[in-house]
């Protein structure tokens, strides 16, 4: 029997996710983000879920051919471009629409031109200062590009450092001419794809043709502390597991590694199935919330590779085989990760190989 941990796949909340943000980004056409294998959700699940979605943006090259594969026929972005000319092998046949964000890809394409079709995207600099041209070089790169034998440039797209509630819009000048730059430049061309998952939420006025949106189809808020319910989008993955073992433990007695805790009354510990190497972060802090059927429980001492405990003395119903939720509906996975000092989105990219997956329809 493998052990009882499993990543569950909510499939029917993703299709839900997908449409409430359908909502929210208007007549703009929605590009579904399913980079990192579909933010650990993976591909051939986002594939099936998402075949609402007007395309997908990957970043691999290998994701567009695994996305052709399971069937996915509409368009696909890659995000970061290519990365070696004879990427463009796969690139091209396969239909792929790679972003250009600096002067070696421009030459890439010039070397190895005439194209048959190859659709590319302009990629803006809007001050994250990753990737990208800056605003006033977009009509010369757009010139360029579209002299190339078989090259047709379908839009222009940038990724905000900053667009989420704190961040001040009437704030940081800076930031304020650039957004007015890009302004411009969507009023002027056809194609533009600004906003991410927090932009196309919380900065109406980014506006354009297109969103690229990633972690809020997955259920969770770009915002920690919005709760994703307030977005009328549900968790598309529940990490679950169960209790292996129950411990009666004497007042002054300690449990796991290193005597980490050491209980103060008579104490029932809980062993979960459930340690790091599942990916679920050693750094989570003691007194951490799980769900065990209808009420939390908290961590109590060090996660260990392959186990976690809790303090059941509080739970009397839970034993031996109860079913654990480590995040999901009941433990939002982003209140995980701010307790262990990350984001969402690391943990759900992070489940571990030996986690098996399974899916439900809800
Ligand atoms: C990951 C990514 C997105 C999606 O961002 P979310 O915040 O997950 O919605 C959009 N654009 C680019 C370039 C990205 O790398």
């Amino acid at each position: 029997m493998a052990r009882p941990i499993q990543a569950v796949i909510h499939m029917g909340s993703l299709r839900r996710n997908l449409e409430a943000m359908r909502r929210l980004a208007g007549n703009r056409m929605l590009w579904a983000v399913v980079k990192a294998d579909a933010y650990g959700h993976g591909l051939e699940r986002a594939v099936r879920a998402f075949e609402g979605a007007d395309g997908l943006a990957v970043i691999d090259i290998f994701d567009v051919e695994r996305a052709r594969r399971f069937g996915w026929k509409k368009r696909i972005l890659l995000l970061q471009g290519f990365f070696r000319p004879e990427d463009l092998d796969v690139v091209e046949p396969m239909g792929a629409e790679p972003v250009v964000h600096n002067e070696e890809l421009i030459r890439m394409l010039e070397r190895r031109a005439p194209f048959r079709d190859l659709r590319v995207h302009v990629k803006i600099n809007s001050g994250m200062n990753r990737f990208g041209f800056r605003p006033e070089e977009e009509p010369r790169v757009r010139a360029r590009l579209a002299a190339i034998p078989g090259v047709r440039v379908m839009g222009v797209v940038t990724h905000f450092a900053n667009a989420c509630p704190e961040w001040d819009y009437g704030g940081p000048v800076p930031v304020r001419e650039q957004m007015e730059r890009l302004g411009e430049i969507a009023r002027r061309t056809s194609g533009a794809c600004f906003a991410n998952s927090a932009a196309a939420i919380w900065l109406p006025q980014v506006g354009g043709d297109a969103v690229r949106i990633g972690i809020s189809l997955y259920g969770v808020t770009p915002e920690p502390g919005v709760p994703s319910a307030s977005l009328g989008i549900l968790p598309g993955m529940t990490l679950r597991s169960e209790i292996l073992a129950v411990q009666n433990v004497h007042p002054g007695e300690s449990v796991g590694y290193g005597s980490r805790f050491t209980a103060r009354r008579p104490s029932r510990i809980g062993v979960v199935a459930c340690g790091f190497a599942d990916g679920y972060l050693r750094s989570t802090p003691p007194g951490s919330p799980v769900w065990i059927e209808g009420r939390t429980a908290p961590l109590v001492g060090r996660i260990a590779m392959d186990v976690m405990m809790v303090d059941l003395t509080d739970h009397p119903t839970a034993r031996v085989g109860s079913s654990v939720e480590l995040w999901g509906r009941n433990i939002p996975v982003e209140d995980v990760a701010a307790r262990a000092g990350t984001i969402a989105a690391e943990l759900l990219c992070g489940i571990a190989p030996r986690v098996p997956f399974v899916e439900d329809e809800d």
